[in-house]
């Protein structure tokens, strides 16, 4: 893999991504643990966010503390990106949302744009942009081209699983943007479903499958 691209190892994500696999978790405990991965992989996406000195009063004293001072914005990737933003605004609530809707052609499995909605100045803010599933690579690396036409100039990715090629794929389209995952795992199916994966995370997620 290439140096950008960060795997958790933590326990806790390897025991919840078990679960998000298993084909018996229910809708709600999908859910649920998405939003717990999350949690857990924003600890090292937001690892550089900026901080700046403050003071805090104690019930005991005043003391010298720190705030984030990093606008940062987290970016779904519709539709399933959606189902990691509540994890997100738990662990980082003063974060703004944007959202972009591309999804992939069945047949030539190409993303198509379809909806954009961003901030306006977004070019010293740190843009996390997040999709569950990173396949073929194609819509992220589409989602990161939009990104940096709007001017922005810190973006990192951040997905549960990942195939093999589509990690390679972004990777190589963007070496400046770091990608973190739960997992990467070997092939895509004829379909573009990642093998094992978990299957279509928005149908697991909103319960449509
Ligand atoms: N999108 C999904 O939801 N699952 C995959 O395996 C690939 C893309």
């Amino acid at each position: 893999m290439k140096k950008n691209v960060f795997i958790s190892k933590h326990p806790l994500v390897l025991q919840k991504m078990a679960v998000l696999r298993d084909k018996r978790t229910s809708t709600a405990d999908f859910r649920r643990v998405m939003g717990e991965i999350s949690m857990l992989l924003a600890h090292d996406v937001l690892a550089n966010a900026k901080v700046k000195a403050c003071r805090v009063r104690t019930p005991l004293a005043t003391c010298r503390a720190m705030k984030l001072s990093h606008d940062i914005i987290f970016v779904a990737i519709l539709r399933a990106g959606l189902g990691m933003l509540d994890g997100l605004l738990k662990v980082c609530p003063e974060a703004r949302l944007a959202h972009v809707g591309i999804y992939r052609d069945e047949k030539t499995l190409k993303p198509v744009k379809y909806y954009v909605r961003l901030p306006d100045k977004i070019k010293n803010s740190l843009v996390v942009l997040v999709d569950p599933m990173l396949a073929t690579g194609g819509s992220a690396s589409e989602a990161v081209e939009i990104l940096k036409a709007r001017g922005a100039k810190n973006i990192l990715f951040m997905g549960l699983i990942g195939a093999r090629a589509g990690v390679r794929n972004l990777a190589s389209a963007h070496p400046d943007v770091p990608i973190y995952m739960g997992a990467v795992d070997k092939k895509l199916n004829g379909d573009g479903y990642i093998v094992p994966g978990l299957g279509d995370a928005g149908d697991r997620m909103f319960g449509t499958d």
